[in-house]
């Protein structure tokens, strides 16, 4: 099959504008993503750089090789920084800009200029180093979890491999100065490469951002907005699927002791304050167990049962621990919590929730701070 150079660099062109464009519409429909206008405009340069190896012979060679590689090797550093910044980095201008400011000195010198061998070998280097530190950047975010980040990352390292795969080819294979060196294999091939590259890329990003926006959605759709904790919808399905799988489990149900008294005393935003404290102490002495508030300043974890005594054991450890809390610019300030204690191994959630709140109840009834354990129920 016969690829035409010039018509391949025109679709090129044309793709990647509209790649382009297209970041920049998605930008303008979603400021809170600046990675969206950097993608968008690193399009746009190599759109540029394309544009201006097409129109090799017909311009200036300082445009057509010299700013034209600037372009796209800028396009790159874009395409980096723009993975920078949805990884929540800041924008390092030095190091987008670096790869093109690094060809562009090394222009100036007469023996590289004139050896074309030498030329392709910096800005292929210089063009794998960047897709290789995008395919870094996507690999180390890969904590949050989104579908389409690997994906992403291997299409970047496979291009970062296509032209590092250049640089012994350049060197093994002597280009020969035609009348247009455009005219070889290895510039039809990667122009044709680059195409892919920016329609798979471009795909990638934008799935990354929907992603995204799915996934902190659904977060925000089961957490609770002032403790970060799961709200009660998630948490009763957390524990309805355990109980459906048959799993022995206990449910300790907190509620603070005398909080209206902590609102009316220090003001609301000291509630607040003791809400998530109460949290992050449940969560670093119990961090296996899934915690939800179910409402105001009542508290729910649910951890696998491991005896009668263990599970009491917890509970009195958290209800200890919140008796203890003392802050230094509030010492007049008294916490405590009642727990009530509940085990099953399957059964409905509604029945075991009951139980533990009459242990709760029990609990608050004998005087607070302290931790009650619901009976066992009575065999059916
Ligand atoms: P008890 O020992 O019987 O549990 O008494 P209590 O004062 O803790 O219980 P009560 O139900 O009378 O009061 C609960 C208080 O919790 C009232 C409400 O203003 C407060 N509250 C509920 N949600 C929040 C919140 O998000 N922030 C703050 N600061 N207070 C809250
Ligand atoms: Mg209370
Ligand atoms: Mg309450």
């Amino acid at each position: 099959m016969q690829l035409d150079i010039t018509t391949l660099l025109i679709v090129t062109f044309v793709l990647t504008v509209m790649v382009g464009i297209l970041f920049l519409f998605a930008w303008r429909q979603q400021r809170e993503t600046p990675a969206l206008l950097i993608w968008g405009l690193a399009h746009l340069l190599g759109a540029l750089g394309s544009a201006g190896l097409a129109l090799r012979g017909l311009i200036p060679d300082s445009l057509s090789i010299v700013l034209a590689n600037a372009a796209i090797l800028t396009g790159y550093g874009l395409i980096w920084s723009g993975v920078e910044a949805f990884e929540g980095r800041r924008f390092r201008p030095l190091l987008a800009f670096g790869g093109a400011l690094v060809w562009l000195a090394l222009c100036c010198l007469p023996a590289f200029y004139a050896a074309i061998g030498a030329r392709v070998v910096v800005a292929s280097a210089l063009a794998a180093a960047y897709c290789t530190a995008s395919a870094l950047a996507l690999r180390a975010g890969r904590a949050e979890p989104l579908p389409s980040r690997t994906v992403t990352a291997l299409v970047l390292a496979a291009y970062a491999a296509c032209y590092a795969l250049r640089i012994p080819a350049a060197v093994l294979v002597p280009f020969r100065e035609t009348r247009n060196p455009l005219q070889s294999g290895w510039v039809t091939g990667l122009c044709f490469a680059a195409m892919l590259f920016t329609l798979a890329i471009a795909f990638g990003f934008i799935a990354l951002v929907k992603e995204r926006a799915e996934h902190r959605q659904r977060i925000a759709a089961s957490t609770d907005g002032l403790t970060g904790v799961a709200n009660r919808r998630a948490f009763v399905a957390e524990a309805e699927a355990r109980l459906a799988r048959g799993e022995p489990v206990a449910l300790l149900l907190f509620d603070l002791d005398h909080f209206k008294a902590v609102n009316d005393t220090h003001g609301h935003a000291v509630g607040d304050a003791v809400l998530v404290a109460f949290c992050a102490l449940a969560r670093a002495l119990m961090p296996e167990a899934v915690i939800g508030r179910l409402g105001g300043e009542e508290f729910a974890c649910l951890i696998a049962d491991d005896g009668p005594a263990a599970v009491l054991a917890r509970a009195e450890r958290v209800r200890g621990a919140f008796a203890a809390v003392a802050l230094p610019e509030l010492p007049e300030l008294r916490l405590a919590v009642s727990a009530g204690v509940a085990r099953a191994a399957g059964g409905a959630f509604d029945t075991l929730m009951r139980r533990a709140d009459n242990a709760l109840y029990a609990a608050k009834r004998a005087g607070r701070d302290r931790v009650v354990a619901a009976p066992l129920p009575r065999a059916a």
